[in-house]
């Protein structure tokens, strides 16, 4: 019985033969995808343990991408919760500051005395507010910002995949 290979990937090392393993280790730094003759060569023997076939790759990517895709779920979830709260945050401020003149006809003097209360101190209000939220909305716009650049792909991989159909990698399925 045949099995069919799901990754033919040749070794980056001229003259070498088609990669068979690859590395997991965090630390290492010779070659992550390489074949026999690398490691009689003597790589990754130090972390031997890290070591993976190459046709085990797909689940390894597979499980990357559902945990990957329950994060995006995650981000979206706290993205709408912060929108929910902006919205009930405006929603309170146009019920506690914002009279029209029919709102106000309809006051006694009793509810416009309370209402004043509050108006007088609209100003230190819109400013403790503005702050609070603007400093909080800067450090997470800031640390949003330092994780996307740091996700962003090397030059490198985005070069290849434009060719990847000349390349020698071979996708198949069963
Ligand atoms: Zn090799
Ligand atoms: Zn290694």
């Amino acid at each position: 019985m045949n099995q069919i290979k799901e990754l033919e990937i040749k070794c980056s090392i001229e003259d070498h033969d088609y990669a068979q393993l690859v590395c997991l280790n965090k630390e290492c730094k010779a070659n992550r995808v390489y074949c026999d003759q690398c490691i009689r060569n003597g790589d990754h023997i130090a972390h031997i343990n890290d070591q993976w076939n190459i046709q085990k790759l797909i689940l390894i990517f597979q499980n990357i991408e559902k945990e990957s895709e329950t994060l995006k779920s995650d981000l979206c979830l706290i993205n709408q919760e912060i929108n929910k709260i902006f919205t009930q945050l405006n929603q309170k401020i146009t019920k506690k500051y914002q009279y029209s003149k029919e709102r106000l006809q309809k006051l006694d003097a009793k509810q416009l005395h309370q209402i004043l209360n509050y108006i007088i101190k609209y100003e230190e209000v819109e400013k403790s507010v503005l702050n609070e939220v603007k400093k909080c909305s800067d450090d997470m716009i800031m640390q949003i910002k330092r994780y996307t650049s740091e996700l962003k792909i090397e030059e490198l991989l985005i070069k290849n995949s434009r060719k990847i159909k000349y390349n020698t990698v071979i996708l198949k399925r069963y």
